[in-house]
This record gives C-alpha cells, sequence and structure tokens, in this order.
C-alpha cells in the first residue's frame, strides 16, 4: 500500500499507537532507572591473639605462629527491595549461637532481617576455636570478639553499598578435587571404633585407624567410594565504570591443610581471595576488592589422590597451587560474561527438625565411661576408641532432636543453598541435577557434623562414626534435601 492513501484514520491510530509505545518504553527506562542494584564487600579481621586454641583436630592445640591472618569476607547485595549479605568466615566450624549472635547485632546496626544474611565457616583447621569440637574447646574470649567481629563485617559491608554491576559463571576445576572414602581389596579388615566391620576407608593411609589396624597399601586400595564435584561457581560484582568489587566463589573441596601444630592460615580460602584481588588487578583500590571462597558440598572430598604414589609438598606449596588454579579458572570464566545492570534477589529460611544419633542404651554409655577411664593420660584421649568413647558419654547428654536452619538466597536464577553441615559431595551434585544453577555453601548458619547420604552411612567410615561431629539421623540429608526444595520454590 503506498503512503499517500493512508487514509486519515490509519494515520491516527499510527500516532496514537506510536505515542503509546514511546510512553511505555518511557516508563520501561524510567523503571529501569529507578531499579538501583547495589552492592557492598568489606573483610574484617579476626586472627586470634597466640595462645588461643586453634579448632579441627582431635586435641587442644594453642596458636603459635601466624602464617597468614583470618578474615570474615562480606559481600551485600540490594535490588532496591531486598538487601542480602554473605559473610564468610575463617574458622573450622561454628554453631548456631555464634552465627546468631553476629546476626543479631547486625541487625541492630543495619536494620537488616537476619533471615537475610547468610554466615558459613570455610572449613579452615587451623583458625581460632568458637566452637567446641572433638577435644578442642572453644576459647570463650575469642568467640566473643568474632561475634563482634562478623557483625562487623556485615556493617562494613553494607556501609559500602554503592551502585553496581552482576554476574555469575561457573568454571571446572576438577584436578584437586578426589573422593576420601575408597572401597578396599575383599578380605581387607576394617573396624570401626565401635566393634563394627565399615566398607569403606575415609583417608586410607592417613593415621585415622581403630588400634590393631595399620594405615593400607596402595595395592589393598580398590576404588573411590563417591563422585566429585569439580564445578567452581562464581558470583561476581562490579562498579558501573567497570572496577572490580567482589568476587564470591564456591568450590568443593574440604580443605588442604597440611601445616604445622600451632600453625594460624586460613588454608586455600585465603589463599584463593589473595590471588583472586591480585589477578583482577585492584587489590590496592578503595574500598578494597574483596576475594571470597565459600565451601561447598566437600564433606567426602580432600585434595589428595590415592591413586598414585605422594609426592608430599610442603604445606602452603599445595594450597597456593590449589587456590591459583581456581583463582585462573574463575578468572577465565569471568572474563567472557555480560554482567547484568540489575537482577531480582529472594530469600527463603525455614528450620528443619532432625533427630540425633545417640547411645542407644545405659550400658553403652557405661562402657564408653569404662575406656574413657582406662586412659593412660586421663582426661586426655589418646586412642581411637577412647576419643569416641567419650563422643559417646557427650551424646548421651544431647536431646533426641534439633532444629538445624536451612536457607536459599536467590540472585537472578542462581540458587545459593546454605546447609549448616559437612555436606557430602552426593547431596550437593543431586541439588545441582535439580537446579543446574546453583551451588551449595555448607558449614553454614550452625554445625551438625557431616552430613552423608543414607547410602553412604550403610559404607560406614570416619563420616559416619557416632560422634559430636557425626550425629545426625541416618536421613537428614533426605529432610534436608526436601526442605531446601521447599524453600527453592518460594523462592521462584
Ligand atoms: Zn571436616
Amino acid at each position: 500500500m503506498d503512503c499517500d492513501v493512508v487514509s486519515p484514520r490509519i494515520w491516527l491510530w499510527t500516532i496514537l499507537l506510536f505515542s503509546f509505545s514511546l510512553h511505555a518504553a518511557g516508563q520501561t527506562v524510567e523503571a529501569a532507572k529507578q531499579r538501583v542494584f547495589r552492592a557492598g564487600a568489606a573483610t574484617s579481621n579476626i586472627t586470634p591473639l597466640l595462645g588461643t586454641v586453634i579448632s579441627g583436630g582431635f586435641q587442644n592445640h594453642a596458636a603459635t605462629k601466624v602464617h597468614d591472618e583470618l578474615h570474615v569476607r562480606c559481600l551485600a547485595l540490594d535490588d532496591g527491595t531486598t538487601q542480602i549479605v554473605f559473610a564468610v568466615v575463617d574458622s573450622c566450624v561454628i554453631d548456631r549461637g555464634v552465627f546468631d549472635a553476629a546476626k543479631k547485632l547486625a541487625h541492630a546496626a543495619t536494620g537488616l532481617p537476619v533471615e537475610n544474611m547468610l554466615m558459613s565457616a570455610t572449613h579452615t583447621h587451623s583458625g581460632g576455636a568458637m566452637t567446641d569440637v572433638h577435644q578442642s574447646k572453644a576459647d570463650p574470649v575469642y568467640r566473643e570478639f568474632a561475634i563482634r567481629r562478623i557483625a562487623d563485617g556485615v556493617r562494613l559491608a553494607v556501609g559500602n553499598l554503592a551502585p553496581a554491576r552482576i554476574a555469575f559463571g561457573c568454571g571446572q576445576v576438577p584436578q584437586h578435587v578426589f573422593n576420601r572414602r575408597w572401597y578396599l581389596k575383599p578380605g581387607v579388615p576394617m573396624p570401626d571404633p565401635f566393634g563394627s566391620q565399615d566398607r569403606v576407608k575415609m583417608n586410607p593411609g592417613s593415621g585415622m585407624s581403630p588400634a590393631g589396624t595399620l594405615p593400607f597399601t596402595m595395592d589393598q586400595l580398590d576404588r573411590p567410594a563417591g563422585p566429585t564435584d569439580a564445578q567452581a561457581w562464581f558470583i561476581t560484582v562490579r562498579s558501573p565504570d567497570g572496577r572490580p568489587v567482589a568476587l564470591l566463589a564456591n568450590y568443593s573441596l574440604h580443605y588442604v591443610g597440611g601445616m604445622g601444630a600451632g600453625e594460624i592460615s586460613a588454608d586455600y580460602f585465603g589463599a584463593f581471595a589473595d590471588r583472586i584481588e591480585q589477578l583482577l588487578g585492584a587489590d590496592r583500590q578503595g574500598p578494597p576488592l574483596v576475594g571470597i571462597l565459600s565451601n561447598g558440598a566437600s564433606g567426602d572430598i580432600n585434595n589428595i589422590d590415592y591413586r598414585l604414589p605422594r609426592a608430599i609438598k610442603p604445606p602452603y606449596e599445595q594450597i597456593a597451587l590449589v587456590a591459583e588454579d581456581v583463582a585462573q579458572e574463575v578468572l577465565r570464566i569471568e572474563k567472557t560474561l555480560n554482567y547484568h545492570n540489575w537482577l531480582p534477589l529472594g530469600v527463603a529460611q525455614k528450620d528443619v527438625m532432625l533427630g540425633i544419633r545417640k547411645p542407644g542404651s545405659r550400658e553403652e554409655v557405661e562402657k564408653a565411661r569404662a575406656i574413657m577411664k582406662g586412659s593412660k593420660d586421663y582426661p586426655r584421649m589418646v586412642t581411637v576408641e577412647e576419643k569416641y568413647a567419650r563422643e559417646t558419654v557427650v551424646l548421651s547428654e544431647y536431646p533426641p532432636r534439633v532444629s538445624a536452619p536451612l536457607q536459599v538466597f536467590k540472585i537472578g536464577d542462581l540458587r545459593v543453598f546454605a546447609v549448616p553441615a559437612e555436606v557430602f559431595v552426593e547431596i550437593g551434585l543431586e541439588l545441582k541435577r535439580r537446579y543446574p544453577t546453583s551451588f551449595v555453601i555448607g558449614l553454614a548458619n550452625g554445625y551438625h557434623g557431616y552430613l552423608p547420604t543414607p547410602e553412604q552411612h550403610v559404607l560406614g567410615g570416619y563420616e559416619t562414626w557416632r560422634a559430636v561431629s557425626a550425629c545426625l539421623e541416618v536421613d537428614a540429608s533426605t529432610k534436608i534435601v526436601a526442605g531446601l526444595e521447599e524453600l527453592a520454590r518460594q523462592v521462584d
């Protein structure tokens, strides 16, 4: 149709439609203008005083040397309606009492709802003890200090909120994750500390064997009893002019460790943070760029390939190598990402009731007390049998059930699941199968020990041996996954 034959009525409609769409476009632009996405990041130092108890071993060790400083590393995000904060703490395990107290203080200072804070421990085994575990007792002075400093970190990150752009991505770092639970060749005895036989062995080759058994030789090893997860997820934030603000990553590796007794270090979590800040080239800016590495679903994953003869490196050399590889892979993917001007944020949290595996009878507890009294170093428990006898006695005083916090953060399409346990990799993989754009932060918002799947419980092994650090009911992971799915639906 030729232009000059268009009727005046059609022209009128065209003009009306055009002005309407201009108006609508104007509204969209206006809405986008109003939807300012903001981010802020900060750290606070939580290095303990020398002499403070180090957490993570079966015994008390006092800090005698600081290899590298410990931090709370925080990232605050704000979509204009909802604010969320991640606080990742260089500590082995942190109970809910510490996290709740820190959240309360941070809420009082910022007004941020406590449900909108996701706090987690990295699981470095060379940090100060905030929580009793095995025979390492929390240092009450350090505990109070850490509560204040975690709250400070959140407050500082919220205080640094400024317009920002956000992206997330996922790399693959398969070379540093190994399932640490192994089937052994038929006929190799694997006694547990309670007089039964296991079907798998944690870290074959380590000293964690009941009396009378030796670490296993390579020709006795059969195959790993579970998978690994090579994914390295990360959330990255830049200022509108491109300056890096923060990068929070997640990798499913328990820790690297290997440092000497008494040494304070943030393990590879701290080394990653340091390296990514260096690689992004903005670690001298103000406010400083904050690198963060959270612990994924890594309860049964270590950094040792038992298939190969072990070339033991000096401890910090291995830590630097793992940190380098994770940081380089994250950076490689980061360079390919398109940053969003705005993404919606969502939060859901609930508690789930979980049973505790308590000793079955009074006789069992009395027998355990007798084993404890027989310790040559009483009250110090030295042998594996004595240590687990102590755990039996401690657990006999526990309530039959605990209430454990579950939480989901949603950032655009990305779901972050927070679980208060040392989550087995199978559980993280299951959640990733159901929600391919997701990751788990373990040891988050509380601490309830190892979280194997029911199938892994059947196989036995260290992570299932009943202790305060492994006391949840056999079906706990099923209940936790169901609870997380319910929360995932709530944030959709
Ligand atoms: Zn652990």
